[in-house]
C-alpha cells in the first residue's frame, strides 16, 4: 500500500500544532485513495509518535541523528530526503511553517518531483492516486485547482488551519517505527546561532476564539489601544489588515490575509476593515464575522453576520461598557 507521508514539526519538544492539522488532510486523500497515513517525526521520540496515532495517522516514523538541530531546515531537509528515499511515499505533505516553506519545495526538487505552495484543500482520484490541490490565485481573487504529473511523491504545502486538527484519541492504534538515519556534516550548510523569542501578552492570535481586527479606517495606531481593551474583555487577541500593518502602525505580527496570518476564530470583529479578498483570505474562516464600518456596502459589511453601520469612535466605547455590564 503506498503511503501519505506527513512532515510533523517539533515545537518546545511536542507535535507542532500543524501536525493534526496535516494529518487531517492526509485523511481525507486517504478517503479517496485508501492510502494509509504516515507522520515523519524528525528528533522526536516513541511519545510523539504515539499522540501522532492518536490525532488520526496509522504509522509514524521516529528519526535521530545528532546532527538533526531543531529550527534548522537543512537537517530537516537531509532527514525527510533519506526518508522518502525509503517509504516511498505517494504525497508529502507539509505546512506553510517558515521550516516547511524551505523544506518542501528543495524535498520536491531533489526527488525531480512536483510541488504545490499554500494550498487550502486536497482531494484525489481514486483510481489515479493522483492529488488535486487547490490553492488562491490572483491575489486571492480565484481559487485554482492544480494537479500533478506522474512523478511520486506529490509534494503539497498546506496553509495553517486549511484543516481542522482531530481529537485525540487515545484508543487508536498503530505503528511507531524507529528508523536508522544518518545525516552527512555536507548536507547542513546552515546552523542556528541564537533563537530570540518576541515578546507577546495575552492569547496568541492563530489561538484566540475571539479577534478584533485593526483596519485603515482607524486613521492612525492610537486607536489601538482601545481595540486592545475591547480585546481583553473577550480575552482576545488584536490583528490587523495589511494597509494597518504597511503604514508602520502595527508590526507585520499582527497582519491577517493571504500574505499575513491564516485565522479561525468563532467571532471576528473588524473595525474599519474594507474586506478585500487579500484581507477575507485569512480569515474567510472565521465562523461569525462582525462589521463596524461607515460603509454598508463595504465587502466586509456585505460578508457579516452582524453590521454596525457607524463611526468606530462612537461604537467601540459603547461596546466595552455595553460587554463590561453583561459581565
Ligand atoms: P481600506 O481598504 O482603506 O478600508 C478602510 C475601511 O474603513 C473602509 O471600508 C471605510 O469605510 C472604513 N472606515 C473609514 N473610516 C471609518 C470610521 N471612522 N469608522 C468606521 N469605519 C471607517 N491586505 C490584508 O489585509 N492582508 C493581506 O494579507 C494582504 N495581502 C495582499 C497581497 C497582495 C499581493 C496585494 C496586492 C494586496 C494585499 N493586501 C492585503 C492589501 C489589500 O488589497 C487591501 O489594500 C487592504 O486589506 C486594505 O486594508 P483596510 O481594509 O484596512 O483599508
Amino acid at each position: 500500500m503506498s503511503e501519505i507521508l506527513i512532515f510533523a514539526e517539533i515545537e518546545e519538544g511536542d507535535l507542532h500544532s500543524t501536525a493534526g492539522e496535516l494529518i487531517a488532510a492526509g485523511r481525507k486523500i486517504s478517503d479517496d485513495t485508501g492510502d494509509s497515513v504516515s507522520v515523519a517525526i524528525i528528533g522526536g521520540n516513541q511519545d510523539l509518535g504515539s499522540k501522532a496515532i492518536a490525532l488520526g495517522a496509522d504509522k509514524a516514523y521516529i528519526a535521530n541523528d545528532n546532527a538533526i538541530s531543531e529550527g534548522v531546515a537543512d537537517s530537516y531537509l537531509a532527514a525527510l530526503h533519506k526518508i522518502c528515499l525509503e517509504v516511498e511515499p505517494n504525497v508529502v505533505l507539509s505546512s506553510k511553517t517558515p521550516i516547511g516553506r524551505a523544506v518542501g519545495p528543495r524535498l520536491a526538487y531533489r526527488l525531480g518531483s512536483g510541488i504545490a505552495q499554500d494550498c487550502m484543500d486536497v482531494s484525489a482520484d481514486s483510481g489515479s492516486g493522483r492529488v488535486t490541490a487547490t490553492r488562491p490565485v490572483y491575489g486571492g481573487n480565484a481559487m485554482a485547482k492544480f494537479t500533478f504529473a506522474e512523478k511520486n511523491p506529490q509534494v503539497i504545502i498546506m496553509r495553517l488551519k486549511a484543516f481542522e486538527s482531530a481529537e485525540p484519541d487515545s484508543g487508536r492504534s498503530g505503528d511507531v517505527v524507529e528508523l536508522n538515519i544518518s545525516l552527512d556534516e555536507s548536507d547542513l550548510k546552515t546552523k542556528l546561532v541564537e533563537t530570540v523569542k518576541q515578546e507577546s501578552e495575552g492569547v496568541r492570535l492563530e489561538d484566540a476564539s475571539v479577534i478584533i481586527g485593526m483596519g485603515r479606517g482607524l486613521g492612525g495606531p492610537e486607536p489601538f489601544s482601545q481595540l486592545e481593551d475591547l480585546a481583553k474583555v473577550f480575552n482576545g487577541a488584536v490583528g490587523a489588515s495589511r494597509a494597518v500593518c504597511d503604514a508602520g502602525w502595527l508590526d507585520h505580527s499582527y497582519q491577517i490575509g493571504l500574505t499575513g496570518k491564516t485565522v479561525t476564530p468563532d467571532v471576528y470583529i473588524t473595525v474599519g476593515i474594507s474586506g478585500a479578498s487579500q484581507h477575507m483570505a485569512g480569515m474567510s474562516g472565521s465562523k461569525n464575522i462582525v462589521a463596524i464600518n461607515r460603509d454598508e456596502d463595504s465587502n466586509m459589511v456585505q460578508s457579516s453576520r452582524f453590521a454596525v453601520i457607524e463611526d468606530y469612535k462612537k461604537v467601540i466605547p459603547a461596546l466595552i461598557e455595553e460587554i463590561k455590564n453583561l459581565g
